[in-house]
């Protein structure tokens, strides 16, 4: 470990914690030390976080409250993962429902964010972030980054959207936040949304002047950026590792950013609400779930729990978010769980291949095209996510989809929260569309319900268009 890292890990960061009101450094720290947890151990962690999430949920959170009560259960009843099924299984739908009740009556006492999500699921929804839970998943980033040999104090590179590069405006390049990215975080973060060639030219240059030690982003965006690179025979920064996350890793991606940045790809998986996290480690062999942080359960579309092997629906737990719990919250996504532990010697089981949040591209009619993970980076244009405002609007949609035709035109499809809800309502979204779609017809519509493909997947965006 260079002295930098050393001191950034052991000085820069706790004192930027603490000026941030933030822990990541500690969360770092315990995460290190249940790497190597026997399974037992494991186990055990899991089940007493679990317990005191339960206990907490019956007597603080009026919606579990009442979902014991209606059981006819207690958390005594839950004694690990495999009673969970006593418990009902949290959609979209619901929390949106039942957001109020689902806020911890001793939420004055705690710290927390808002959160929003949506843009790459087509189901808008706002959550409240617990501060314990944002410091371990940033924790958990920093020990699965570690496996690819980069260090806490190394220079990260990042290219992505809302999730990965806040869009608030109002932070000025030398506020406590920017300087916490610029020496603590060493993150430099670039938009996606536009990978036109000028544009990448542009994310190129800053990469290269940055000197970055590993490259974080979507794995769409870091495919575009490389074959880019590739195709005008740019030379590419000596990097440790390309860490993808955020969409769908698609073996074609994998082998490109690979053979261009001449490092190996380490996929992540995450998403802040339902706090689950799970990062690929140097075996390649999927991804090992952070038991220390969540409770992954696969189930099918009835809610029954699958065994391992059986591909099904994400239900996370998130042993951390006392403030807004997620208890089997169906994040929306698809995978398994290998039969086998992985050969590194960590017992964190491994999720297989993730289906959903599938990387593709809409083109506008000048052949620039826009990944289907930045939809909300254009729907919501220049809006920080964690605004009030931001969170407003998408409260508005109950789900969307974008659908492009053979001809390049767009319908921008929309199921409004509130059904006397019109088209002028959503003229934002409009309006921003038609500046990133300048000669295409673009259209919104009001409708009942969002088709669902045949595959039975709930997709947010559905094109017939090839420019090429
Ligand atoms: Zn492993």
């Amino acid at each position: 470990m260079s002295l930098y890292s050393t001191i950034d890990r052991f000085v820069l960061m706790p004192i930027g914690d603490k000026l941030m009101r933030r822990n990541i450094s500690g969360a770092y720290k315990g995460l290190l030390k249940t790497e190597f947890c026997l399974e037992a151990e494991l186990k055990e962690l899991q089940n007493n976080k679990l317990k005191n999430l339960l206990r907490h949920c019956y007597t603080s959170v009026p919606y579990y409250r009442r979902v014991f009560d209606e059981r006819h259960i207690t958390p005594d009843d839950i004694k690990s993962r495999e009673d969970l099924y006593k418990l009902p299984i949290l959609t979209k739908k619901d929390v949106r429902e039942h957001f109020d009740e689902l806020i911890s009556g001793d939420i004055n006492k705690r710290k927390y964010l808002n959160g929003s999500t949506g843009g790459s699921t087509g189901t808008p929804m706002r959550f409240l972030e617990d501060i314990s839970s944002w410091n371990i998943l940033r924790g958990l980033n920093f020990r699965g980054w570690s496996w690819a040999g980069f260090n806490v104090g190394e220079k990260l590179f990042t290219l992505g959207g809302n999730s990965l590069v806040s869009k608030n405006h109002k932070v000025s390049p030398f506020s406590a936040k920017a300087l916490y990215d610029r020496f603590i975080m060493r993150n430099l973060k670039r938009d996606c949304t536009d990978i036109t060639d000028p544009a990448l030219m542009l994310h190129y240059k800053a990469m290269m002047k940055f000197r970055p030690t590993a490259i974080r982003g979507y794995a769409s965006s870091l495919f575009f950026l490389a074959r880019y690179l590739e195709q005008n025979h740019l030379p590419v920064p000596k990097v440790k590792a390309v860490f993808t996350t955020g969409e769908k890793l698609h073996s074609e991606y994998r082998l490109k950013i690979e053979s261009v940045f001449n490092a190996k790809v380490f996929d992540g998986y995450g998403a802040a609400d339902g706090g689950v996290s799970a990062h690929e480690c140097a075996i390649h062999d999927g991804l090992h779930i952070a038991e220390e942080q969540c409770i992954v359960e696969i189930a099918d579309n009835a809610g029954n729990v699958l065994p391992d092997g059986e591909t099904g629906n994400i239900l996370t737990t998130d042993l951390s978010n006392y403030v807004f719990p997620f208890i089997r919250y169906k994040v929306g996504d698809l995978a398994y769980i290998k039969k086998e532990l992985c050969s590194c010697g960590r017992k964190h089981r491994l999720l297989g291949d993730i289906i959903g949040r599938e990387g593709r591209a809409i083109y506008n009619k000048q052949g620039r095209p826009f990944s289907s993970i930045v939809i909300d980076n254009m729907m919501f244009k220049d809006l920080d996510i964690h605004s009030s405002q931001t969170q407003r609007l998408y409260e508005k949609m109950e789900r969307f989809q974008i659908r492009q035709d053979k001809f390049g035109d767009l319908t921008i499809l929309i199921k409004p929260v509130d059904p006397s809800d019109s088209e002028a309502s959503f003229g934002y979204v409009l309006d921003n569309f038609r500046s990133f779609f300048p000669d295409s017809r673009v259209v919104l519509k009001i409708v009942d319900d969002i088709p669902t493909l045949p595959s039975g997947k709930e997709d947010y965006c559905v094109s017939d268009y090839n420019p090429a």
